[in-house]
């Protein structure tokens, strides 16, 4: 992480735009009271909320009390000088006035101090339809002229490569590439650095990542929970754009890159972009979709299936379940399925990689079946990097047990996904953000196969509430080489 600037010459100010909804509430305010709580953030930095709701500081502040993690024992006076650093700002998001207003105070509070340098940060956590009104203001009313100023944007970054065009184009006029942030809360799990370490340092990884050892690769996001916040949005946007184009890509990517010149950032997201142009288009027989029912063996009322929710239309074909099989035409990974899949209302709620290695010439011994290698990279519920190998079990006999190999790098001062996204920010670490250039390639791959979907409405395969998915996801990735032990 890069150090912070934390002279008493600059001030920092952090806007939230779009303040009074949900991401606001329980993560962006929570990751900011614990670094401050943690005295991560730099000194005197003033934060400001941006909506159209008229925040009063008392209300929203006990609002977020359920998301901040409080400690009541320590943390009572941190906390309360926590929020004597926030002002809420009302405003409409087309009224250039009201970002005059919001200039005015942050100024204001850099002015205070007599700050020779004012940093900024805008934060949009807004619905994209706002977006292009507020990037287009901020730009002309809100920029600093004596500090740097960066726009952290969150998903969905459009839906389709057309829709992505225009928005990288709004984005790119007003913003240097360098100002901006597009953030995603997968990559900067510690897990996946650690393994991006074990790579290129260690000889059995870094000769065996390849198609000659690795016969199949699993990406997987499962989640217990049906669709309920945010239904509009997924409804029209289905599972594929909302988990597949932005975190699961970003995932394929960090795994299936090639060796960044150096440690600088851009060397990082170069290759993340090369690898990203060597993934096929995806076809629509690599795709299979589900959505969840409720066929009446599940009693419990909340367990409905997804057309049953008030808030879906009964006829929607909106996928919940998704499962495509991505090829990357390199020297190193042709014949290598990258199978992603994802899917709501699940068995458990699971965010991982499989990595399966091909067998060994010795597959069995005695009486005992030896499995191939596997590593698993695991970002939820909990972080777990492990490989699975095989011993012999103890005793006189030769016989063969397997065990896990645990490689997770335990560490209580790692700080938590958003606090360490923010602290990047402030640093201007950009290594973990998407580099616009790469969304687009990410647009490419699936913009055919997502059009083809729209336009036909093809009936998802069904399967129950807290299954474990269709079975027909099960027989595709068994077909492509992978298997569930
Ligand atoms: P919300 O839907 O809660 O919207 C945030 C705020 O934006 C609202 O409180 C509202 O503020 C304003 N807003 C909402 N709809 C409109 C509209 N049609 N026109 C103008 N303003 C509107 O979103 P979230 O807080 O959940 O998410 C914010 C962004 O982050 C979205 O782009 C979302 O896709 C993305 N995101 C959210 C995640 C989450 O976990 N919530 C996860 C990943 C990404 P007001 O009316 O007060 O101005």
């Amino acid at each position: 992480m890069l150090p912070i600037d934390t002279t008493n010459e600059v001030a920092y100010s952090f806007v939230v735009f779009g303040a009074s909804g949900r991401l606001a509430l329980s993560r962006i305010f929570p990751a900011l009271w614990q670094l401050y709580r943690d005295n991560r953030l730099p000194q005197g930095i003033k934060i400001f909320t941006f909506c159209r709701t008229k925040l009063e500081l008392r209300t929203f502040r006990i609002k977020c009390v359920p998301y901040m993690g409080l400690d009541k024992s320590r943390d009572p006076e941190k906390y309360n000088s926590f929020w004597t650093n926030v002002y809420c700002c009302e405003g409409q998001y087309d009224n250039a006035d009201d970002y005059v207003e919001l200039t005015a105070a942050m100024a204001r509070q850099e002015g205070r101090h007599d700050m020779l340098v004012a940093n900024r940060i805008f934060y949009l956590a807004l619905p994209p339809i706002v977006f292009d009104q507020v990037t287009l203001n901020i730009a002309r009313k809100c920029l600093s002229s004596t500090g740097w100023n960066r726009v952290v944007v969150e998903k969905p970054f459009g839906r389709s490569d057309v829709a992505y065009k225009v928005y990288q184009t709004q984005l790119c006029q007003t913003f240097k590439e360098s100002q901006i942030y597009m953030i995603d809360h997968y990559l900067s799990r510690q897990v996946i650095h650690n393994f991006f370490v074990l790579r290129f340092t260690n000889l059995i990884w870094s000769e065996t990542w390849n198609n000659k050892h690795i016969a199949a690769i699993m990406i997987s996001v499962k989640c217990e929970k049906p669709v309920q916040a945010r239904a509009d949005y997924f409804n029209q946007y289905g599972i594929i754009r909302d988990i597949m184009t932005n975190h699961m890509m970003q995932l394929l990517a960090m795994l299936a890159l090639e060796q960044p010149y150096s440690n600088e950032v851009e060397d990082l997201r170069d290759e993340r972009l090369k690898v990203l142009k060597q993934v096929l288009t995806v076809d629509f027989s690599d795709v299979l979709l589900g959505q969840y029912v409720n066929n009446g063996r599940e009693l419990d009322p909340v367990k409905v299936g997804y057309t049953q929710h008030s808030y879906i239309p009964k006829d929607s074909m909106t996928p919940t379940y998704a499962m495509a099989v991505l090829r990357i035409n390199s020297k190193r990974w042709t014949s290598v399925p990258f199978i992603l899949r994802v899917g709501k209302a699940l068995n458990e709620t699971k965010t991982e990689v499989r990595v399966q290695y091909k067998p060994t010439q010795c597959n069995h011994s005695g009486n005992s079946l030896s499995i191939p290698n596997e590593l698993v990279l695991r970002l939820a519920p909990r972080e777990q990097l492990f490989m699975r190998m095989m011993q012999k079990r103890p005793g006189p006999r030769m016989a063969l047990r397997e065990t896990e190999l645990d490689l997770i790098l335990r560490d209580r001062a790692v700080p938590a996904n958003y606090q360490a996204l923010l602290l990047d920010i402030f640093a201007g670490n950009q290594m973990m953000f998407m580099r616009t250039d790469e969304q687009c390639e990410i647009w490419r791959i699936f913009s055919p196969v997502l059009a083809e979907i729209d336009y036909e409405r093809p009936r998802p395969f069904y399967y129950e509430f807290g299954s474990c998915g269709p079975m027909a996801a099960y027989e595709m990735a068994a077909r492509h080489g992978f298997k569930f032990y």
